[in-house]
């Protein structure tokens, strides 16, 4: 993937999630459309939408710090070994800052 794919793809992420944390923010009943697979669950719509406002902000954070590294010259490279982050992880997941093994150490840590 190229840097100016890799920007398009990371911008309209980012428009997305300003969406929904907007609507999210807003009217917490609005997360049924969202969320409408644990639709069973117990949790109150306040609830479920506060637990989607904590992922769409910490994949915003991702996605800006994408943008950052591009805009910097280092997208593409893990921020922790400095190792290529393989093309299909990009694909997958424009905003991931690490190769699939650091991820998985980081993830291991919490
Ligand atoms: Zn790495």
């Amino acid at each position: 993937m190229d840097d100016t794919s890799a920007r398009e793809r990371l911008e309209t992420m980012l428009a997305d999630l300003d969406r929904s944390i907007g609507v999210l923010q807003g009217d917490p009943a609005a997360v049924r459309e969202y969320s409408a697979a644990d639709a069973g669950s117990d949790l109150t719509d306040a609830d479920r939408a506060q637990a989607m406002l904590t992922v769409a902000t910490a994949q915003r954070h991702a996605v800006v710090a994408a943008l950052k590294r591009l805009d910097e010259g280092s997208y593409g490279s893990c921020v922790d070994c400095g190792k290529p982050v393989p093309e299909g992880r990009l694909e997958a997941r424009p905003e991931a800052a690490r190769c699939v093994q650091c991820q998985g150490k980081r993830e291991r840590r919490r």
